[in-house]
């Protein structure tokens, strides 16, 4: 059984919400099975919705993502109960078959789609995807700083302290030399900038494209992902703004 949230949990072995139906003798819902096919999924209004969410080693992940997406906004739409109630948590249904790289992709965006105000939904992703760059870059020291220099200033014939953090003087001529971002305070960003934090530079091979992190590949259309790409030294709730405006 999985945790989705505070409320929400998913079971993850086969037979399990199966069983738990027959042994609470449950009816008036409907099991929508969701994989990566394009037929339309129809929501009967009178049940609670459940869900099979069906992948494998061959399945496309978006497409099966797009199902689960229109579906669920299709029952918020509807105002159709997704879950049965089961003390203070909802059982949404359960996910079948799968790797566990797959399989916590595939968590994430179950999470996403479950939060129905569009605000919220947006933060979440920017703050998740924030989060797993942070422990991305801890985990491999990829900047490498010493002695506050990095590995990508290390080698230049100025020995510049605090790496990219620095923006032209006059940004739209960009010119008059360089400055530290006002965002940068005691040597640590003070804002959670997404785009400055999916940036590395030459001397890092690592490079983070937009398309293989599935939060902003398939939840943000083509104009947020430009400002997710070129929104350098902006504060986290500007960024956010325009996301959401761009919704
Ligand atoms: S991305 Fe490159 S320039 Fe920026 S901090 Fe890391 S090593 Fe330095
Ligand atoms: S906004 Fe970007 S450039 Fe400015 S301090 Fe934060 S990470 Fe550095």
């Amino acid at each position: 059984m999985i945790e989705l949230n505070g409320k929400d949990i998913i079971f993850n072995e086969k037979g399990n919400l199966k069983d738990w139906i027959n042994s609470h003798q449950l009816n008036n819902f409907q099991i929508i099975v969701i994989n990566d096919g394009k037929e339309n999924v129809k929501i009967n209004k009178k049940h609670t919705i459940l869900f099979s969410i069906n992948f494998n080693e061959t399945l496309n992940l978006k497409q099966l993502i797009n199902k689960l997406k229109k579906t669920i906004k299709k029952c918020h739409k509807k105002k159709v109960k997704i879950g049965i109630e089961n003390g203070n948590k909802n059982i949404i249904g359960e996910i079948l078959g799968g790797s566990i790289q797959k399989e916590d992709k595939l968590i994430e965006c179950i999470k996403v789609s479950l939060i129905a105000d569009k605000r919220k939904r947006i933060k979440y992703i920017y703050e998740q995807v924030c989060k797993d760059l942070d422990e991305d870059f801890e985990k491999s020291n990829y900047c490498d700083f010493k002695n506050d220099i990095c590995i990508g200033k290390r080698n230049c014939k100025e020995k510049v302290t605090m790496g990219c953090c620095h923006k032209f003087k006059n940004p739209i001529t960009m010119s008059g030399g360089l400055k530290e971002c006002p965002y940068l305070k005691n040597k640590h960003c003070s804002t959670e900038c997404i785009t400055c934090k999916l940036f590395t530079c030459d001397a890092i091979k690592v490079k983070f494209r937009l398309k293989d992190i599935p939060l902003i590949a398939y939840y943000f259309n083509p104009i947020q992902k430009l400002i997710v790409k070129t929104s350098f030294f902006t504060s986290k709730e500007k960024i956010i703004d325009r996301l959401v405006f761009w919704q």
